[in-house]
């Protein structure tokens, strides 16, 4: 049917950020020894600026992300929702920063293909293995549970089944809670994201969301992205939200979050150490400046809390 068609084309693009994620570590912008074991090859070359594009989204993210774990000590669960075949749970791991449980979850073909490689490779599964305390660690095609790690088959779409999953998994609705979402939110039609952001607002009462996707879709290189996704039949049912910062704060405000920022990419970039952006601005030449600034100013991460325990909200610059 269509709608499979169209979900086929969805679950493909985590083999779109991963290859790029592969292609701009090879090069040295960030490092993650764990993802050569998602995508073998290192592909075919990208171009500067989508690798400065990447290195601007994982720096963003892991800065908030890491400054709530650090905020809660860590006492504290995650959740990654469209993880993909995401790293962070490894890297978390190897810098001490991991939280009590970490939640990823996706459609099951794509789960099976991560558990999948989990299962055959041993520097994934090590850490698994190493923090978790009995024999007994579930392990089968669709979902993955073990004390600190667990990988949950299900569709976001979804959510008396989602939270029915979660709750299976030992989710503890009273711990500080991070949920996070990168290039999901945006293949989503408008009302399914807002009822999982709504959920998630109601089912946490500590808890900050980190949303990454496109923003200021409505011009001309806005429109450009949107019909190259949709010769690979890749629809962005949630673009409408992605027209303004105000339009990605909305969704967060009118569901129950008490405070919500966002910033473009663009102005990330600029608040990011500079010395680290001055090293990875010597590894390729960049031709034309001005195709960067109008990629990054065409993302934007987004990030909303609920602060019950007072935990102080998180900013760019502490
Ligand atoms: N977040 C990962 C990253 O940044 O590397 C993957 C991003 S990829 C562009 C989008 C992911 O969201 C895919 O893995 C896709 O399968 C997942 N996804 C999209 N819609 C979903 C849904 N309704 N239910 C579960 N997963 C979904």
């Amino acid at each position: 049917t269509d709608t499979d068609t169209a979900d086929e084309a969805v679950r493909a693009t985590c083999d779109d950020a991963t290859t790029c994620k592969r292609f701009a570590t090879s090069k040295g912008y960030w490092k993650d020894p764990y993802i050569q074991y998602f995508v073998r090859s290192v592909g075919d070359r990208k171009a500067p600026e989508i690798n400065r594009g990447y290195y601007a989204r994982v720096q963003g993210v892991n800065h908030l992300l890491d400054a709530f774990l650090r905020k809660t000590q860590c006492d504290c669960q995650v959740i990654n929702l469209g993880a993909g075949l995401d790293t962070t749970f490894w890297r978390l791991k190897d810098e001490n920063l991991m939280p009590r449980k970490f939640f990823e979850v996706d459609f099951p073909t794509v789960v099976a293909r991560k558990i999948h490689n989990i299962k055959t490779k041993p520097p994934l599964s090590k850490p698994i293995i190493e923090t978790h305390s009995t024999d007994s660690l579930l392990l089968d095609a669709h979902s993955l549970e073990s004390d600190r790690y667990c990988i949950i088959g299900a569709d976001l779409r979804d959510i008396s089944s989602l939270d029915e999953k979660l709750k299976k998994f030992q989710l503890n609705p009273e711990l500080p809670t991070l949920l996070l979402s990168e290039c999901v939110l945006v293949y989503m039609t408008p009302s399914h994201s807002s009822n999982l952001v709504h959920w998630a607002a109601e089912t946490f009462h500590t808890a900050m969301f980190i949303n990454y996707e496109q923003v200021n879709m409505s011009d001309r290189f806005g429109q450009v992205m949107i019909e190259n996704l949709q010769r690979r039949q890749c629809t962005l049912a949630g673009v409408e939200a992605c027209q303004t910062l105000d339009s990605q704060k909305d969704r967060f405000l009118k569901t129950g979050w008490e405070h919500v920022d966002a910033l473009d990419m663009m102005t990330v970039y600029s608040m990011l150490p500079q010395d680290d952006v001055a090293r990875i601005e010597r590894l390729e030449f960049l031709d034309e400046k001005e195709l960067l600034q109008q990629l990054l100013q065409h993302y934007n991460i987004c990030w909303a809390t609920k602060d019950k325990l007072n935990l102080g909200n998180a900013h760019f610059n502490v």
